[in-house]
């Protein structure tokens, strides 16, 4: 009898971004005369730098000549690539990192939806509340996180760790002890980052505790700030309990090119001795076929002198939005937090309103959308979500907008 995965049918959440979509689509249909302006979504805006698309170009022509044509890349991805990547994010950094431990991939998404496949079903899972959903909803899918209960917004084998102000939004460790410990940092959605003090502890504390540490790096581009880790191997002992994810997507405006990699170091092992290594190779070579060659020489581009520095720029446009959005909502007397070291502003609503309160207001006085924080977790309740992924343009209306309210 053909019977659908049941795991997929306890997914929850997956409304967020459909009901603002409704409601954004609702709210134009009844107002045709206004123009909404979008700071909702986590997708870049501004076209790839000069530097990549010669390289695209460059990949292109290899395909149509036979001594330069590329069939299936190799397993964990070009020697090219993974050499720039050991060189510029790791060993330039002090970072202990070889280039056989690195994983080439499509994307940080999939590699951070992917990596619990190499852990077992009774192994428990901690994540910050408010949350990236795919770090649950891949486990949910996995039949890993137990019974949800709608109440509380929870699945009860799943650790919430609340994120909020009053810990800084870091959290503190948990009275359960996890095996998977899922850290985003800088973060989405908060846009706050771990300075090196904290995640040190949380190294140490995955060591002690025999737990692994998945570290979403996704932001690291974004840090401008001293003391803030690039990489979670800037942490004393890191090699033996994390695995850290990237992202070209970000930093370079890879999100519809497709780029990114995962790094398991070989001193990563179970409780019983086995390498994590050797199964993500394996579920790597069985499942995954390599990211194409043309997306990786675009890759090897960001890390040219030129990629570097059209990388820097890309990044300083959107910083600079950062900072308008965060200094006006500041005059405008709102708490603002992230901003800094990720292009995200998280702002706590004013006089206690509840998050999709606030989002209601803001799409029919402003005709501004953001996304309510409850929606990433029930902490996330009273706090709300600017990026700054707009243009220039667009930013400065929203932020005039605003200002009128
Ligand atoms: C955007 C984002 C990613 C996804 O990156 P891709 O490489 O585009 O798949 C991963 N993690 C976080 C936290 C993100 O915000």
């Amino acid at each position: 009898m053909l019977k659908a995965n049941q795991n997929y049918l306890r997914l929850q959440g997956s409304y967020l971004f459909s009901t603002i979509a409704k409601k954004v689509a609702a709210y134009k249909e009844a107002n045709p005369d206004r123009t909404v302006i979008s700071l909702g979504i986590g997708d870049v805006t501004q076209p790839l730098s000069p530097a990549i698309i010669k390289s695209l170009h460059e990949a292109v022509d290899d395909m149509a000549v036979k001594e330069t044509f590329k069939g299936y890349a190799p397993d964990l991805g070009y020697a090219f690539l993974r050499r720039a990547i050991a060189e510029q994010d790791y060993r330039s950094r002090g970072c202990d990192i070889a280039e056989d431990e690195i994983f080439v991939s499509d994307g940080a998404k999939s590699d951070s939806g992917n990596i619990q496949e190499i852990f077992a079903d009774s192994c428990r899972i901690a994540v910050c509340d408010p949350v990236y959903p795919v770090y649950v909803d891949s486990n949910v899918m996995a039949g890993r996180t137990g019974t949800y209960d709608s109440g509380s917004e929870q699945w009860s084998n799943v650790i919430y760790m609340p994120c909020t102000a009053d810990n800084d939004f870091v959290p503190a460790f948990p009275n359960e002890t996890p095996d998977i410990i899922y850290i985003c940092s800088p973060n989405n959605p908060t846009g706050t980052a771990m300075k090196k003090d904290d995640l040190q502890k949380w190294v140490d504390y995955a060591n002690d505790h025999g737990s692994v540490i998945i570290y979403d790096a996704a932001y690291e581009a974004y840090i401008s700030e001293e003391g803030v880790p690039h990489s979670v191997y800037e942490c004393g002992g890191a090699r033996s309990c994390a695995i850290e994810i990237h992202s070209f997507s970000k930093n370079a405006g890879f999100t519809g090119v497709r780029l990114g990699y995962t790094v398991v170091p070989k001193e990563l092992k179970d409780a019983d001795g086995v390498g994590l290594h050797g199964l993500w190779a394996r579920r790597h070579g069985t499942k995954f076929n390599g990211a194409p060659y043309i997306q990786q020489r675009a890759g090897a581009a960001v890390y040219t002198p030129e990629g570097q520095e059209e990388v820097r720029q890309l990044v300083s446009y959107y910083m600079e939005n950062a900072g308008t959005v965060k200094e006006a909502l500041k005059e405008q007397g709102y708490t603002v937090y992230g901003g800094v070291n990720a292009p995200y502003i998280w702002l706590k609503t004013p006089d206690g309103m509840k998050s999709w309160d606030f989002f209601d207001m803001l799409l029919e006085k402003a005709n501004v959308v953001g996304t309510p924080g409850s929606g990433f977790g029930p902490s996330g309740e009273g706090y709300f979500r600017l990026t700054a992924f707009g243009s220039h343009e667009n930013t400065a209306e929203a932020v005039r907008r605003i200002k009128e309210l």
